[in-house]
């Protein structure tokens, strides 16, 4: 490595301390808990506990579950959940009212979303989708064809060629709108476009998109869609995702996972199924309600934020992150995997390095919380609501550390966990 040296960049520390000082979002980082000394970058994978959400849980459970007991179905607004916190999460991804409802994983509500868009699709066979999309999404749409004993093709192309694969036979084009290693985003009006214009109905998955770039459902035209509440919403460990359909296709779609809480009416307790007339019939089973609980707190706290300001200052942290580390040697050691500009991508971004998952497990025990993704990625979140611009001069301050000294090649980094 040549003699780049951080401390030489462009970039001062202390101009940084200005900007947070300057930063009209710096105070949400106090509804954050996040341990101290820690530097957090993986806001797109588990996004950090609020304050609110600590709240709100340990309330759920000793007043609501405890002290209510099944009478907080009707009293403590559990039974609303789906479609009360489904319409704030709607209001981030320009939904209507009435068009989002949080229920299940992000698995299961794409199996269910995908199946709804099959449903008004009949006589077309083919399911297209994008190689190295997130490994669960391709996972379900094979358990899907499966199912239904093939009656479905799945054709997964190379990314610049998905285009090319929607045609007359394609009932539905299932894409992540932003690429869950490289960051890249797909154009979601142009495709979704493309793909009406041959007949076929397109479902977004939304993971790394909500609350991380502006999206807009509404003016894209979208069909449906999908996404995760435990990334940037900050919902917590598990907590459930949500799923998205547009008004005009509510009467018309249907899903498998037919359960109750899909029924027009659950407690009629009637032996026929009877769908819901509106976006409930997405719905299958009974709520999980601290899980929900938990996200309504992540969103609220996200709902204060000025969108803009948000989006703004993730593009320019990640912007910032990539230029410190152009102007430090470790730009001569790792590859940037994301689009060079960050307009282009959400906000996260990825490096290549041979011994990515070894430099990842010494950043950690540094106290620098990012990921790795296989086969040789180290990936980093820019969430906007907690994270400094001095955050990330002093990640790539211990980055560089960390490469300069090669304390990574020690054995005890290059064990590897369960979960990455
Ligand atoms: C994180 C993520 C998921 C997660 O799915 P779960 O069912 O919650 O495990 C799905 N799709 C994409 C694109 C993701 O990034």
């Amino acid at each position: 490595m040549k003699n780049k040296k951080l401390a030489e960049a462009s970039i001062q520390r202390s101009a940084l301390c200005d900007l947070d000082r300057a930063d009209p979002l710096a105070t949400l980082r106090d509804q954050f808990l996040i341990p101290d000394n820690l530097l957090y970058m993986n806001g797109n994978s588990l996004g950090p506990l609020t304050a609110l959400a600590q709240e709100k849980l340990s309330r759920a459970v000793s007043d609501e579950w405890g002290k209510k007991l099944i009478r907080g179905w009707n009293t403590a607004g559990w039974y609303d959940l789906p479609w009360r916190l489904g319409d704030k999460i709607g209001q981030l991804i320009g939904a209507e009212p009435g068009e989002t409802v949080v229920c299940d994983s992000t698995s299961v509500n794409l199996f269910k979303a995908v199946a709804a868009a099959l449903s008004l699709q009949s006589g077309r066979t083919k399911i297209v989708s994008e190689a190295g999309n997130f490994p669960t999404d391709l996972y379900v749409l094979d358990g899907l064809s499966r199912f239904t004993q093939d009656k479905y093709e799945v054709d997964i192309r190379a990314r610049s060629d998905v285009i090319n694969a929607i045609n007359a036979d394609t009932a539905v084009v299932v894409l992540t709108h932003v690429h869950y290693v490289s960051a890249e985003i797909f154009p979601m009006a142009e495709i979704t476009q493309i793909a009406h214009d041959a007949g076929a109905l397109v479902v977004w998955d939304l993971s790394h998109s909500v609350g991380a770039i502006a999206t807009d459902l509404t003016a894209s035209n979208a069909d449906f869609a999908v996404g995760c509440g435990y990334k940037h919403l900050n919902g917590g460990p598990g907590a459930p995702a949500f799923i998205y359909a547009a008004n005009r296709h509510h009467a018309a779609m249907r899903q498998p996972l037919s359960g109750w809480f899909g029924h027009a009416n659950p407690f009629e307790f009637t032996d026929d199924f009877t769908p819901a007339g509106d976006i409930r019939r997405l719905l299958c089973g009974t709520t999980g309600v601290l899980g929900a609980t938990g996200l309504e707190a992540g969103v609220d706290v996200m709902l204060t934020a000025d969108r803009d300001a948000m989006f703004e200052k993730s593009k320019a942290l990640s912007n910032l992150f990539q230029q410190l580390i152009e102007e430090c040697s470790v730009g001569e050691v790792l590859e940037i995997r994301s689009p060079l500009i960050a307009a282009e991508r959400g906000a996260h971004i990825s490096y290549a390095h041979e011994s990515g998952y070894a430099i990842m497990q010494n950043l950690v025990e540094r106290g620098v919380i990012g990921d790795f993704r296989a086969p040789d990625n180290i990936r980093f979140g820019f969430s906007p609501l907690f994270m400094r611009y001095t955050d990330v001069y002093d990640v790539v301050e211990i980055l560089e550390d960390i490469l300069t000294s090669r304390t990574y090649e020690d054995d005890k980094y290059v064990a590897t966990h369960s979960v990455t």
